[in-house]
C-alpha cells in the first residue's frame, strides 16, 4: 500500500511539474504584465515570478475572484 501511495505522489509531482513547464513555455517568459491591466499599478517582480502570466495586481485579482462565478 505504501509503495503505491509513494508512486502515486511521485507521478502527481512529475505531472504538475510538466504542466507548469508547458504553461510557462506556452505563455512565454515575459507573459506576466508589468502593470495591472485593471488599475495600471505596477505589479511587483515577486508577484510576476510567483504567478507567471498574471495581468492583475493583488487587489484587482482578489476583486475579480470575489466577483467570479
Ligand atoms: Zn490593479
Amino acid at each position: 500500500m505504501d509503495e503505491i501511495d509513494i508512486a502515486q505522489n511521485h507521478w502527481e509531482l512529475l505531472l504538475s511539474a510538466r504542466i507548469n513547464n508547458l504553461r510557462q513555455k506556452a505563455t512565454g517568459a515575459d507573459a506576466s504584465a508589468t502593470e495591472c491591466e485593471e488599475c495600471g499599478v505596477e505589479i511587483p517582480e515577486a508577484r510576476r515570478q510567483a504567478v507567471p502570466g498574471c495581468t492583475l495586481c493583488v487587489d484587482c485579482q482578489e476583486k475579480t475572484e470575489a466577483n467570479g462565478p
